[in-house]
């Protein structure tokens, strides 16, 4: 299938950038890996009249360590995350998530900036930043401004990029060392969307859990962080009784799509098993 036709421009600069999509207004899409965007707009979900291609531009590129935070330029792809040592070493349940995202083709191209951006609950980025307390830098003509991603994600194909923005960078606190990490994905073949998925962050004091990030990936229309379930086990021990518990407080609150990946109770049923997974594998990572 051949995408309609549209106007192509290829800004050197961030500012090039920004003042065209001003210019161009709503006619206009970024471009980034092309991924998503190209294939809706295959199936005419999306008919923009213009598209910026981002890849030219130098400044949304790299990722660096600044003062105990990980700062990943918006069009790193998904191979250069999992080529990065920085990333493995610092904050290794994003690597653990890149690899599980589509195949190796899609991570050639696919970047972060435009997985997040695209507002696709069926996406992995979006659960790993809610897991991670990540924080975007949203550039436009009024300026810059930093959004948590607890919050950024709005609904089905919606965050909260105005129409006139562009993601610039993702900002990850790095996890304290003993940190435990992991993300569960259930998959009906490689290469596809999730059926369920869990991000899991886990500190542990002793024999008890100190801290527990959770969220959950396909569950509903956005990213989900399942936060009475990590409450409820904050200071217990993580045993079949407290895990069973936080399995059923992460299904509480999922919605998901029925579709060809299953029906709501399959969906949700998965959402749990994929939690306590999630769970018992950080906790054999984390240090106590
Ligand atoms: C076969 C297949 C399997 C896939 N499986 C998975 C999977 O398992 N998990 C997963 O997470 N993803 C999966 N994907 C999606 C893939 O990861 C995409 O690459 C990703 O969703 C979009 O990133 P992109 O760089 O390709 O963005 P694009 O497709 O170029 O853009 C997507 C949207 O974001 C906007 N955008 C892009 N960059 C920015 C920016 N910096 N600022 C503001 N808006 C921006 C674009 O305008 C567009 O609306 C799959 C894709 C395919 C084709």
């Amino acid at each position: 299938m051949i995408p309609p036709s549209f106007d192509y421009h290829a800004p050197r600069s961030l500012g090039e950038a920004v003042s065209l999509l001003a210019s161009l207004g709503e006619e206009a899409k970024l471009l980034a890996g092309g991924h998503s965007l190209l294939p809706m707009m295959k199936l005419r979900f999306a008919q923009p009249a213009h598209l910026i291609d981002l890849g030219a531009i130098q400044d949304l590129r790299g990722i660096r360590e600044e003062s105990g935070t990980l700062v990943i330029g918006a069009m790193t792809t998904e191979a250069e995350l999992l080529g990065s040592a920085l990333v493995r070493s610092k904050v290794p349940l994003l690597a653990e998530g890149a690899s599980q995202i589509a195949d190796p083709q899609v991570r050639y191209k696919g970047t972060i900036g435009g997985d997040l951006s695209h507002g696709d609950p069926g996406n992995d980025h979006p659960a790993l930043m809610l897991a991670l307390d990540a924080q975007f830098v949203l550039t436009g003509p009024r300026g810059q401004r930093t959004a948590p991603a607890n919050g950024f994600f709005l609904g089905l194909y919606s965050t909260q990029l105005a129409p006139d923005e562009i993601l610039t960078q993702i900002r990850i606190p790095i996890p304290a060392a003993g940190t435990g990490w992991s993300y569960q994905k259930l998959k009906r073949k490689t290469g596809d969307f999730a059926t369920a998925a869990t991000a899991v962050l886990l500190r542990m004091k002793g024999t008890a859990v100190a801290q527990a990030a959770i969220a959950l990936t396909n569950a509903a229309p956005t990213a989900l962080r399942a936060t009475a379930a990590e409450r409820a086990l904050a200071g217990k021990a993580l045993d079949a009784a407290s895990l069973a518990e936080a399995a059923r407080l992460a299904m509480s609150i999922c919605q998901p799509a029925a579709d060809l990946r299953g029906d709501v109770a399959y969906k949700t049923a998965m959402c749990g098993e994929m939690t306590r997974r999630a769970l018992q594998a950080a906790r054999a990572r984390a240090g106590t």
